[in-house]
């Protein structure tokens, strides 16, 4: 003992000593007064009148009861039976059997506990009566009286007052363990008492204790893990194998047995040895083992014996798990009709098997690659101010109006002493002498209404962030500022007022530095003290044939239970809705195929606003803003904004939200002052809420899965701690498109990865993908949803807070390429399964009907591709939109009569069905605007009579005078300025010509909305 303990322990002997004298005689007391009550049992009935009132209230029992009485953790299998957690509350118990106990075990609780068991009747009183005079003798309290039988009685009937020394509580005790030996065997209440004990570190009875403190079942348990654990019982907290940490208390002396967990370690209890050695000596004595046996156990290292359980599968998050047992709960409330907290309960107390979907391989790859920080993006050129801290752009109508700070730099509001600086200029004070901080600076103010008053005032401090020194950014939450709340409350201006009293009675609230900021003191505020990394992502796997979770994953970096689950949370999925809320709809009326035209030119909101843009047109708006006659194919390949929209117009709202809903999607705003119901939610997922990972992933599932949605689960059945199944979950199938549109669908969807579209990036080695990317404005979400021929998987990578991330999409597919990669390791390759009634036609892209020789002939290659389509939805007319028309080649315009014939010649052009004019659109050309077949006629050669024309081109028998006049055969003249002298006498002058157009390619209009343009808020407009 250090001379510390030791005064310490004088001291408390000093201030003891008069309670102890107190306590001597109240044990006296108590000790007389149970010596009554055991003369009562054995028959000289003196107490009889204390028993009867204490045994007036107790409750009738049944002992054949017991197992079910005992709260039993349930456990969380994957798909293969290994554990993913035991699922505990207040502590561990499985039951074992009697019969499954090894005899060694057995022994060491007789030998140490109760050497009688076998023949007492609840009672050992030679025991009692030995330990009450002992107990007198040495002025100690009562030890050891208790036989297993009592131990039990207390353990299982008065739990609630277990640690009461009452007289009443004895009495009961007696009484329960009577009644215990009179309805069952001894093996019986041996058993229930091997599943009762407690054995500290959480675990109850030996199962739980064997696999805490040794990993492995109690039937598997030698003797001196047997002797170590029959130990604990006398106290659990003092001869409890390990003791749990936190890391700060660890101890340089201390035997770390398990350091993995993030909080806390595990180390050896040196105090265990002694009763360890006790329990041996006492089988020693009864004979239960040998004297080698006994030699040999009191040397073994116990330290190398240990081996802690683990409570959870600690190399993956708890965001599966904690989805298993919310989908648990709800369905054991529906299937039992109980309510939800008795449903909780059972999930703790009774031993469930759950058997989840997990499946724990491609789990772990998941976790692998989520905590590689390198597989995501880092917020390095992100948009700050001066001061480092980050901006957000404020918007008014569609238009930046200014910047406002989103997320302070941690540095700029926390002093390097951990005070809080509120900077002169963010506070002032009142004439009285109030501080009053000004509102929308460091400090937020939350109202806290009830009934729509005013009961108080909560003061945060603001978020901040952090980077490490490999320069991924931390957010650090801000929580309260501490200022009681009667000295709270607003200005007129909603500023926050001080009250002046508070400031004087608590001088150490803030101080000021010399520039006359105020320092508001590290005890009087706090911020999260673990920074949560961004931007964030979620992952989520599902087997879209089954409808099983495969893997998820709700966030990076984050460890603990009951995190927020980022797969389950909706985000605005951007293009990513455009397959499921336009293209599919569209499919499925048989009045759109691959091949149906949408022409990509200007299209205006109902205020007439040109809207949407298109992710291309950034660079050059007037030019690559549109891309003209497109297919369905093309539309969806490339992501375009203006086919997406126009379709959801002509389908119809309702329509789209009819499929979404059909294909799971849950969180669609239809009613309120935001809704859903509008073009730019279903054709460009500028939604309210947005849409969950693990919807978005699953409804693309229909799509893979032949046209029926199933919903997603978590877990495949339950049953109870006797096997029997009481939750079993059957695929719930909804029937969406047929076969036939989910492989059109399909075969757009894989275009976009494998035929340079969107999703390039995503494109796997060795396995067929289709998917879609989604980014939405302002670039805050990055998705790519996609699907192979086994899986469909979500990725999902955004802030927490609305700060954009670089490089769009592009992010997401890449990630979901890594993680798909791993997932199909060792997969056969193969084709998506194409059903009966499909067929492949060659069509001309630009009509979309069925090619001429023309369609091989566009200017820029060949417009024949071969679609699919649903039998009888093929195009049966031929491309009308490629025309050849005569050109001159000098003018590059339509030929006339006048053309000398070697300058002339076919071309191929294309004409619109609907002729578009740049003068009525602003003056946006679409790129194909190019290829349209001319409208004027070759102003060059507007007649036969043409000074250009070379001498030697002349008809035969034409004069030219010295002054360059040519006069021909038919006597027309035509003199040098171009003027024409018909033979009739009629002149006509050179500036008479009306044959001249203006030419749009350099006529454009000169549009001075550019400006408007650049601001132009497009609900979505990048996409790559
Ligand atoms: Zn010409």
């Amino acid at each position: 003992m250090s001379e510390e303990n030791k005064r310490r322990s004088k001291r408390s002997k000093g201030s003891k000593k008069k309670s102890k004298k107190k306590s001597k005689i109240l044990l006296f007391l108590k000790i007389t007064f149970l010596l009554f009550i055991i003369i009562g049992f054995i028959g000289v009935g003196i107490a009889a009148g204390l028993v009867s009132a204490a045994l007036k209230d107790v409750k009738p029992i049944d002992p054949s009861r017991i197992p079910l009485m005992l709260d039993e953790n349930s456990f969380i299998y994957d798909n293969k039976g290994n554990v993913l957690e035991k699922i505990q509350r207040d502590g561990l118990r499985t039951i074992v059997k009697y019969e499954e106990v090894d005899d060694d075990l057995k022994n060491a609780f007789i030998s140490t506990e109760d050497r009688t068991f076998f023949e007492h009747h609840g009672f050992n009183y030679k025991r009692l009566v030995g330990a009450v005079i002992q107990g007198i003798k040495s002025g100690g309290r009562i030890k050891g009286t208790s036989t297993i039988t009592q131990q039990l009685a207390r353990n299982i009937y008065l739990s609630e007052i277990k640690s009461e020394r009452s007289l009443t509580r004895k009495i009961k005790e007696a009484y329960y363990a009577i009644q215990l030996e009179k309805s069952l065997q001894k093996e019986q209440i041996f058993e229930a008492y091997l599943n009762t004990i407690y054995l500290g570190s959480g675990a109850y009875g030996v199962q739980a204790a064997a696999q805490t403190y040794f990993s492995k079942d109690a039937k598997d348990l030698d003797l001196v893990e047997s002797a170590l654990i029959a130990g604990i019982t006398q106290s659990p907290r003092r001869h409890s194998p390990f003791i749990t940490k936190k890391k700060e208390d660890v101890d340089e002396d201390d035997y770390v047995l398990d350091d993995s967990d993030e909080i806390y370690t595990i180390v050896f209890n040196e105090s265990c040895l002694d009763r360890y050695k006790d329990v041996l000596f006492f089988m020693r004595t009864t004979n239960s083992i040998t004297e080698k046996q006994y030699e040999e156990a009191k040397n073994v290292d116990l330290k190398t014996k240990l081996k802690p359980g683990k409570l959870k599968n600690t190399n993956i998050s708890s965001f599966f798990t904690d989805l298993v047992k919310d989908e648990v709960i709800d369905a054991l409330t529906i299937e039992l009709d109980i309510a939800k907290e008795e449903a909780r309960n059972m999930l703790y107390t009774q031993g469930l098997k759950i058997y989840s979907t997990l499946d724990l391989d491609m789990q772990t790859n998941l976790e692998n690659i989520y905590a590689d920080n390198k597989n995501f993006p880092q917020l390095q050129s992100i948009r700050k101010d001066k001061q480092g801290n980050i901006l957000k752009a404020v918007k008014s109508n569609g238009k930046t109006i200014g910047y406002s700070i989103v997320l302070y730099k941690q540095e700029n509001i926390i002093s390097k002493d951990g005070d809080l600086i509120i900077p002169k200029g963010d506070f002032k004070y009142a004439d009285n002498g109030d501080l009053i901080f000004l509102k929308n600076k460091r400090l937020d103010f939350i109202s806290l209404k009830e009934k729509g008053k005013l009961v108080g005032i909560k003061v945060k401090v603001m978020d901040s962030y952090k980077f490490d020194d490999k320069k991924d950014m931390y957010m650090y939450k801000g929580n309260t500022v501490k200022i009681p709340p009667q000295y709270k409350s607003y200005d007129k201006n909603n500023n926050l007022i001080v009250a002046s009293e508070f400031l004087k009675s608590n001088p150490n609230f803030f101080k000021k530095d010399s520039n006359g900021n105020i320092l508001i003191s590290k005890n009087n505020y706090s911020i999260s003290s673990k920074g949560i990394i961004q931007p964030q992502s979620s992952t989520v796997i599902i087997d879209y044939r089954t409808g099983e979770i495969k893997a998820l994953i709700g966030g990076r970096n984050i460890k603990g239970q009951k995190q927020f689950n980022r797969a389950l949370s909706p985000r605005q999925p951007g293009s990513a809705i455009k397959p499921l809320s336009v293209f599919t709809p569209a499919i499925d009326s048989k009045e759109w195929t691959e091949a149906s035209i949408i022409d990509d030119i200007p299209h205006y909101d109902a205020n007439g606003r040109r809207w949407p843009r298109n992710w291309y047109g950034k660079s050059d708006p007037k030019h690559k803003g549109y891309w003209g006659l497109t297919t369905l194919r093309e539309a969806l390949q490339h992501s375009m904004n203006v086919p997406a929209v126009i379709l959801a117009e002509r389908l119809g709202i309702s329509t789209c939200i009819e499929y979404l809903k059909k294909m799971g999607i849950s969180s669609i705003v239809e009613s309120g002052a935001s809704t859903d119901t509008n073009s730019a939610a279903m054709g460009l997922g500028g939604m309210t809420k947005g849409i969950s990972p693990l919807e978005l992933t699953s409804a693309y599932g229909s799509l893979a899965n032949a046209g029926i949605h199933i919903k997603p689960f978590s877990f495949t059945k339950v049953t109870d701690r006797d096997g029997n199944i009481i939750l079993e979950n059957k695929p719930q199938k909804n029937y969406v498109v047929s076969p036939q549109v989910a492989y059109i669908m399909t075969d757009m969807l894989r275009s976009g990865v494998e035929e340079g579209g969107t999703g390039g990036r995503a494109r796997l080695k060795n396995m067929h993908v289709a998917g879609k990317t989604g980014t939405t404005s302002d670039n805050y979400d990055a998705w790519f949803v996609g699907y192979t021929p086994y899986y469909v998987a979500g990725v999902w990578i955004g802030n927490d807070l609305q700060i954009d991330l670089p490089n769009g999409s592009r992010l997401s597919a890449e990630l979901w390429k890594k993680i798909m990669t791993k997932m199909h390791e060792g997969l056969e390759e193969k084709n998506f399964e194409k059903p009966e009634g499909i067929i492949r036609v060659a069509i001309d892209k630009e009509s979309g009907k069925l090619p001429t020789e023309l369609s091989s002939k566009d200017p820029r290659g060949s417009t024949v591709r071969n679609y699919y389509f649903i039998a009888g939805t093929q195009p049966t007319e031929y491309d009308d939109v490629h025309v050849e028309a005569v050109i001159c080649a000098e003018s590059g315009k339509l030929a006339t009569e006048y053309c000398p014939g070697d300058v002339i010649g076919n071309q191929v052009f294309i004409k619109r069905p609907i002729p578009y004019n740049p003068e009525e659109h602003g003056g946006y050309i679409p790129t194909d605007y190019q290829y349209e077949v001319p409208k004027e006629y070759c102003d060059i050669h507007t007649s036969n009579f043409n000074t250009n024309t070379p001498i030697e081109n002349l008809p035969i028998g034409t004069i030219v005078l010295p002054n360059g006049t040519r006069i021909y055969p038919d006597g027309t003249k035509l003199l040098i300025d171009g003027t024409i002298v018909y033979p009739d006498g009629t002149v006509k002058s050179p500036l008479d010509n009306t044959n001249i157009n203006k030419n749009p390619e350099t006529n454009n209009p000169n549009s001075n909305d550019d400006v408007v343009d650049s601001d132009d808020d497009s609900l979505i407009d990048s996409n790559d």
